[in-house]
């Protein structure tokens, strides 16, 4: 064969190579095609190829015996390459392989390798990846320098068939990436609850909206992008013009704009938008992006929070007890207007008001602990007018914490009042009613007494008058049945009946008389005294029967007040008790005299009769009371009754100071003419019990 001939034969072989491994992408596939060529164009009888990539793809060929065998173990760059026998990495022809230092003599050996030729294989920058060996030309002969460049075109064809397949599956695999970044970034904006859209700005016309538009508005995207104005006319007729002025100017402006506005659905439901709109410069100039997104219902909660909030500011601001919201120390932030009424405070400085809420409960209630608490204070209000106020303070929570606090604030200055006056009446009343309780148990005494005296008058009554009845019948029936009676016997009897029936005279005229003081209305006036003793002293002397006696007035007599017909009969009385309870033989002296006190008169009666034992004193002024037989010292024991009953009806007292065998001294004490209300004596209630039936 020809110079011409090999060489055209060898482009052919290597363009063959080239086009068979432009298509090839797999390293093992590289692998096979170079190796098979290789030998094929050495006319050797086998060979190894060993290729590796820098994403890691590697392989090992091995061709022997006409066979391709694929060894197990894989190869990279710095290993030494399984059943290579050249041990030099540069290229190497040896066609005596006893003698050559870069040639493994005893694999050569092993694999009956006498002749061969090798090359590395280089990538772009120089660094080997791989390296190509054959063995044993065909023919016998021994390789030649134009075996040796072959095999380095074929190396070099097999290196950029490498630098191929790896560009391939780099550019493969950022394909890959980017489709898989798409896919995620679609799925991203279309599984967003917002409308993502992009529009150019000059004429507007959207060039993408996201899908999420149909589910929100209900026109198809398709309309979005290919209607001239869609968007613009579906703008709610209130909103488009400051929305499309708005675009305009974000487009101008290049800046970033949110908005709100209200768009037309499909349905014809008012859907309220946020709109975030930014400018993008690009080659085709600046273009809109933005995304959109549905706000009806924050919208619809905003203006229920807005009504909310109108509502409890009317209440707040119109309430007619005054409310404060204070801080955690007490400090009032707000207060309304009733509020600022009460305490004068025009100009709302609330520093100024100090509300005193730092007690152990407003603490409590700010830690959390109490959630409300009520409490009355005085407080200086307007003017510096006292202010009773009922505060009722509530802890208001937020994130579990108490932030501030609403102090309702009531004047119960009127209720306090109305309250303290209620005491005081109460405690009148109440000591009204002690003080009638008081006064009905001494009427009840009083009256008890009376029905005592009552009984007691009744029963002495009935036995003193019947004491005179039994005598004069006695002797009525010895009259009447003693037939022997002479006629001075007779005359004896008639007399006792006579002298009964005159001590029950006497009897029954007292106690007329008693009563009659009991009965009769007294009108007051003054009275001399001086005047009543000497008409008493004259009646004395009527009843006295002739009875000598001594008398002496010492000093002068005041005037009282009092009644003359009633003092004059007590007069009497003390007067004839007084000549007559004297000791036998004795000559009876008496001495009135007076004295005066600031408001009362005492009037004495004073005589050295047969005196009245201590305890006896009291006794003897009630009504039949008598401290001695008849026989002794007649009298009906009636006397001194009338005269303590007299005495008390003209609003005095009486007493007597004596002792027995030494004579008495009996006093009346009078009010004093000047000093005493002439005043109408009301009758006494006993009299109306005592009035003899007629
Ligand atoms: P009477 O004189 O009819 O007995 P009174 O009521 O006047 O009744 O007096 C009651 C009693 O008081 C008398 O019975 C008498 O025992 C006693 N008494 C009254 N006055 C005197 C007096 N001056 N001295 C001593 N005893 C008196």
């Amino acid at each position: 064969m020809d110079e011409a001939t090999r060489t055209e034969r060898a482009l052919l072989a290597l363009r063959g190579l080239s086009v068979s491994l432009q298509s090839t992408l797999e390293v093992d596939d590289i692998l096979d095609g170079l190796v098979r060529a290789a030998v094929a164009m050495a006319g050797a009888e086998g060979g190894i190829a060993a290729l590796c990539a820098s994403d890691g793809l590697s392989g090992f060929r091995r061709i022997a015996g006409g066979q391709l065998a694929t060894p197990d173990s894989h190869w990279s760059p710095g290993d030494p390459i399984p059943g290579r026998i050249l041990t030099t990495p540069l290229p190497h022809l040896c066609n005596d392989v006893g003698n050559d230092p870069a040639v493994d003599a005893q694999l050569a050996a092993r694999y009956g390798v006498t002749s061969l030729i090798g090359t590395p294989i280089h990538d772009a920058g120089g660094q080997m990846i791989g390296f190509l060996e054959l063995h044993n030309k065909k023919d016998g002969t021994g390789f030649t320098r134009f075996d040796q460049d072959q095999l380095a075109s074929a190396a070099q064809i097999a290196a950029l068939a490498a630098r191929n397949a790896h560009a391939f599956r780099t550019v493969s695999a950022i394909g890959a990436k980017l489709r898989e970044s798409t896919e995620r970034y679609r799925e991203l904006v279309e599984g967003l609850d917002a409308i993502v859209w992009e529009a150019e700005v000059d004429p507007f016309r959207f060039t993408f909206v996201s899908r999420r538009a149909e589910e929100l508005l209900g026109y198809p995207v398709s309309q979005w992008l290919e209607e001239p104005d869609f968007w613009v006319r579906h703008l709610h007729p209130g909103d488009r013009e400051r929305v499309v002025g708005i675009c305009r100017q974000t487009a101008a402006e290049g800046r970033d704009r949110r908005f709100r506005y209200r768009f037309l659905a499909a349905g014809g439901a008012e859907i309220w938008l946020r709109d975030h709109a930014r400018v993008v410069r690009g080659e085709r100039g600046a273009t809109l992006r933005g995304v959109m997104v549905d706000v009806t219902e924050a919208m619809a909660n905003e203006e229920l929070l807005r009504r909310s909030e109108e509502r409890f500011r009317s209440i707040f601001e119109g309430a007619g007890i005054g409310i404060a919201i204070v801080d955690r120390q007490g400090k009032i932030l707000h207060g309304n207007p009733a509020l600022r009424e009460m305490f004068g405070n025009e100009d709302q400085q609330w520093e100024t008001v100090g509300l005193g809420l730092d007690g152990a409960r407003f603490a409590s209630l700010v830690d959390g602990n109490l959630g409300r608490y009520q409490e009355e204070k005085l407080f200086r209000g307007t003017g510096g007018r006292e202010l009773w106020v009922r505060l009722t303070v509530s802890a208001v929570q937020e994130d579990c914490c108490v932030h501030y606090a609403i102090v309702m604030l009531e004047d119960v200055t009127g209720r306090c009042r109305a309250e303290a006056e209620v005491a005081q009446l109460l405690a009148r009343v109440q000591s009204d009613a002690a003080g009638l309780e008081v006064r009905v148990a001494e009427r009840t005494a009083q009256l008890e007494e009376i029905n005592s005296e009552l009984d007691s008058f009744a029963h002495s009554v009935s036995h003193d008058l019947r004491a005179p009845l039994r005598a004069m019948r006695g002797f009525a029936e010895i009259l009447l049945e003693d037939g022997t009676l002479d006629e001075s016997q007779r005359i004896e009897y008639l007399g006792r009946i006579l002298s009964a029936a005159q001590g029950m005279d006497l009897l029954i005229q007292d106690l007329l008389a008693y009563s009659r003081l009991s009965r009769q209305e007294i009108q007051l006036e003054t009275v001399s005294l001086s005047q009543v003793v000497a008409e008493a002293l004259r009646q004395l002397d009527l009843v006295a029967g002739g009875k000598q006696y001594r008398l002496e007035v010492r000093g002068e007599l005041p005037e009282v007040a009092g009644h003359p017909t009633v003092l004059v009969q007590v007069l009497l009385n003390l007067l004839t008790n007084a000549i007559k309870f004297v000791p036998g033989g004795v000559h009876p002296r008496l001495r009135i005299s007076a004295e005066q006190g600031e408001r009362y008169c005492r009037l004495y009666v004073e005589d050295n009769g047969i005196g009245i034992p201590a305890e006896h004193q009291e006794r003897i002024f009630n009504i039949f009371e008598r401290l001695h037989p008849i026989e002794s010292y007649p009298g009906t024991g009636v006397g001194l009754a009338i005269v303590r009953r007299a005495v008390n009806r003209l609003g005095g007292r009486i007493g007597v100071e004596s002792r027995a065998g030494e004579g008495s001294r009996f006093w009346i004490e009078l009010p004093r003419a000047a000093k005493a209300p002439l005043l109408v004596a009301t009758p006494d209630p006993l009299a109306a019990r005592t009035k003899p039936a007629k």
